[in-house]
């Protein structure tokens, strides 16, 4: 299986980072080994200094998929979860410099937490998902994927072009303002509306 995530998918957070706001959707890649799951704690590796979290809505491939019409696009995902998108900035920003690839800075081993997922059926409304993390019982993050740049939808017709989808693949949606660092001994947690999905305990 494969993690894919999009850049910049919300207003708010290509701003905070001075990013200009994408024309196509942005993506990049995640290895499997960088899945974090059962609300495991995430150790602070020694290669950054400056890791950062990033909320997301993660949608699961539920079957396989080229060049799929923005249409139909609904009926090759049928469940939704959070995850983390852990981005060690100082690495990036490395990379960003030199134009170079953001393998190592998103793709490290655990840069990924996710929660179980929930089935679309539980959804009341599926284009008003509201989401939020919260460090140390404080709201840091908050969104709505109504507020995402390229929804769900465009996102699988985009990818669809480049990429086969599969069977349990995840797509990782992009974050909304409000991402900052991450501390040894910080506690987050990741809601979908009121149901907490998913605990991280940075060690
Ligand atoms: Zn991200």
């Amino acid at each position: 299986m494969k993690i894919i995530c999009i850049g910049r998918n919300y207003v708010d957070h290509a701003k905070e980072l001075n990013n200009p706001l994408p024309k196509e959707p942005i993506f990049f890649l995640k290895p499997d080994s960088s899945l974090l799951r059962r609300n495991r704690p995430f150790f602070y590796p020694d290669f950054s200094t400056d890791i950062h979290y990033e909320v997301e809505l993660v949608y699961k491939i539920c079957k396989v998929g080229k060049n799929i019409n923005k249409k139909f696009a609904h009926t090759y995902y049928n469940q939704v979860g959070i995850g983390i998108d852990f981005t060690a900035r100082d690495l990036q920003r490395k990379s960003k410099e030199k134009g170079l690839p953001w393998a190592i800075a998103k793709g490290f081993d655990n840069a990924a937490p996710i929660s179980p997922f929930m089935n679309i059926s539980e959804f009341t409304d599926l284009k008003n998902i509201h989401f939020r993390l919260e460090n140390n019982g404080e709201v840091v993050q908050q969104g709505c994927s109504s507020d995402m740049i390229f929804s769900i939808d465009s996102l699988i017709a985009y990818m669809s072009i480049f990429m086969t989808l599969k069977t349990g693949d995840l797509i990782f949606t992009g974050t909304p303002a409000g991402v900052g660092p991450i501390q040894i001994n910080d506690s987050l947690e990741a809601f979908i509306e009121d149901r907490q999905m998913l605990k991280c305990k940075i060690k």
